[in-house]
This record gives C-alpha cells, structure tokens and sequence, in this order.
C-alpha cells in the first residue's frame, strides 16, 4: 500500500510516510530493507550523509529502477548535510558527494541536518566532544543551499532540528522557503507548539523517532490503552501511533529493517483515528526527547535550551 502525498510550499509533493534509514546498515540489512521497501510500496526515503549508507540505498535504487518496479520520478530521496560541511565553501560540494553516493543527479530534499555547524573532524563519535570555533551562520549555510537548488541538485531544501527562533531567523534573509523542518514527534514529546508554528509558515513537520521510546527499546507493544484503540481499527499499538503522527499533521519516517515491520508500518492509511482518540495519545506528552545532542549543549545554535 503507497502512502498519500503532502503538498509542500513550493507546488511539490512530498509521501506522507518515509522510510528511516538511520542505522539500518547494521549486519548488512540496509539495501535488502530498501528493495523490499520498494516492492511493498515505499517511496520515500530519508536519508543521510552522516548514516553512512547512502552507497547501499542508491544500489538498492538503482536495481528497483532497472528491474522496472518504479521509475526515478516515483521515488522521494531526503539527504542531509552533516554538521561539519556548514562553512558555504563546503555546502555545495557536500551535497554532489551525496548524490555521488546514491549515483543519483538529484534528491527531492536536502536538509540541514542541526542548525550547529563547526570544524571537526568526526572520528567515531557522531558529535565530537569539542567543537573549535568558528561556528558558522546559519544564514550564509542557507545561501547555499538555495544554491543546490539553483544546480539542479536538490528539488527542495528544508531544516532539521530547527526551533522557532531560528526558523524566524532564516525566513527574514531566505530567499527558497524551508519545505519541513524534521524534528523528532512521538506521543511522549508531542511538539504541539512548533509544530503549530510551522503550520502557520506552511512548513511541514516530519516526525523523527516516530515511534519513541516503542522503537528505542524494542518493547512489548502492550500499552493498554494503544492496544485497545488498535483493537477497534484492527491495528497494532506501532501503527496506531504512526497514525497519530499522520493525524496531528506531521509526516512520521519510522526506521526498519525486518519485514513484517516494515509491512505494518505503511500499513495504516486505511483507518483514522477520532478527536477524542488524539486527546487521549496527546496526553502522553512528557516532554521525553531521545535525541538531545546534549554534546552539542554548548554550541551557540543548540536548538533545545527554548522551549520549543
Ligand atoms: P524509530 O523509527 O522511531 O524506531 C526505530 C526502531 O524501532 C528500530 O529499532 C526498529 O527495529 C524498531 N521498530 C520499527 N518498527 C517497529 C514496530 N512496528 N514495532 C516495534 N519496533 C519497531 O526511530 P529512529 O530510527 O531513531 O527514527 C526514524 C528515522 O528518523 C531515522 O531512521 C532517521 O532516518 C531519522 N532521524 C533523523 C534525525 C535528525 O536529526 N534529523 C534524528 C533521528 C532520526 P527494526 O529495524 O528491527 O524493526
């Protein structure tokens, strides 16, 4: 079953739920996950420089276009630039290095991946432990981004891990509007306040860590009350989560690489959940963030000291 689409601010259209790839090139799964992805209907896939797997999906790609299941047009491809490439001379180059990595002449969405840019080199650790100076503006960055666009590498461009000061920020000096900005939303950390900023700037949500702390700990999925709206609809507690993301507006990008997740996670576009239903997952909100970067807490652009 194919996801609908989402309209974004610039006339495109954008699936409304995307495979995550972030570590899905653990035991060597990550370009079988996407084939299979492909045949049972996926077509949009968020990605990134710093997974390290963009060579596995692009062959992944390259054999689903050549075997003739989906042409390139079918297919929405997200990548995002890493936090060591914000200096502009790097912009560009970063985003031809992704698409060398697919073997692709463009992406339909290239992100900044957080707004904190600096110079390092990142070893193993995903964020170093020291950061030197400078750190680079989040406008001149952007700039070049709008240029990936103007190259034909990119058909959007978008954020990540932005709050609302900095979207104020970007949106008074750009001249290509951010499509999304990709935030992590699950029913423990519900986002309602940037998310209806966004709404306002007709900026998209896509929703990281979809499924919070269900997917972070591989957990019995026997939440009482999520079983019991499932059981109504005939759906997992997963799905009715996923669908929740659907329902409050955002665009949830769960990660997997087994089948049978992979089949239930795009499984839930035949069912919709009720007012009262939403209330009742809202109020899981504790404000639980999985993904706090807290290395970066000390970075001039560390998204999370606002509230929102
Ligand atoms: P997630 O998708 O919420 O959870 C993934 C975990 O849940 C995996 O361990 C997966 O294991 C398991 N899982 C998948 N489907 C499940 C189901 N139906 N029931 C129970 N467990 C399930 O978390 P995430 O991977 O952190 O986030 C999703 C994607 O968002 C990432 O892959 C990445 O593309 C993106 N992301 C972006 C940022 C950012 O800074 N922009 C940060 C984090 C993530 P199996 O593979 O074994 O199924």
């Amino acid at each position: 079953m194919a996801a609908p689409k989402v309209k974004l601010n610039n006339g495109l259209e954008i699936p409304a739920l995307g495979l995550g790839t972030w570590q899905a090139d653990a035991e060597g799964k990550c370009e079988e996950a996407v084939k299979y992805a492909i045949d049972i209907g996926y077509r949009h896939f968020d990605c990134a420089y710093l997974y390290g797997n963009e060579k596995e999906i692009g062959r992944a790609i390259q054999d689903k276009i050549k075997d003739g299941t989906v042409k390139r047009e079918d297919l929405y491809i997200t990548s995002k630039l890493w936090n060591d490439s914000h200096s502009p001379e790097k912009v560009v180059d970063a985003c031809k290095k992704s698409l060398s990595n697919f073997g692709l002449p463009y992406v339909d969405l290239y992100l900044i991946h957080w707004p904190c840019g600096y110079d390092s080199q990142r070893g193993g650790a995903i964020f170093p432990s020291k950061f030197s100076s400078p750190s680079f503006s989040i406008i001149d960055t952007w700039k070049e981004m709008e240029k990936c666009v103007k190259l034909g590498l990119t058909k959007s461009i978008g954020i990540s891990n932005f709050n609302h000061e900095q979207i104020e920020r970007l949106l008074k000096h750009a001249e290509i509007k951010p499509v999304v900005n990709q935030v992590e939303v699950h029913p423990n950390l519900t986002q309602k306040k940037l998310i209806d900023f966004c709404k306002q700037l007709d900026i998209v949500v896509v929703a990281y860590c979809p499924l919070g702390t269900l997917g972070r700990s591989r957990r019995k999925d026997d939440d009482p009350t999520l079983v019991n709206i499932g059981k109504k609809y005939g759906k997992t507690s997963s799905q009715v989560i996923l669908r929740y993301l659907v329902d409050i507006g955002t665009i949830p990008i769960p990660k997997s690489t087994n089948k049978e997740r992979l089949k239930l996670n795009i499984d839930i576009f035949d069912f919709k959940l009720t007012p009262e239903e939403i209330q009742t997952i809202d109020k899981y909100d504790n404000n639980t963030r999985l993904c706090s970067a807290s290395e970066l807490q000390s970075h001039p652009e560390y998204p999370f000291h606002l509230d929102y």
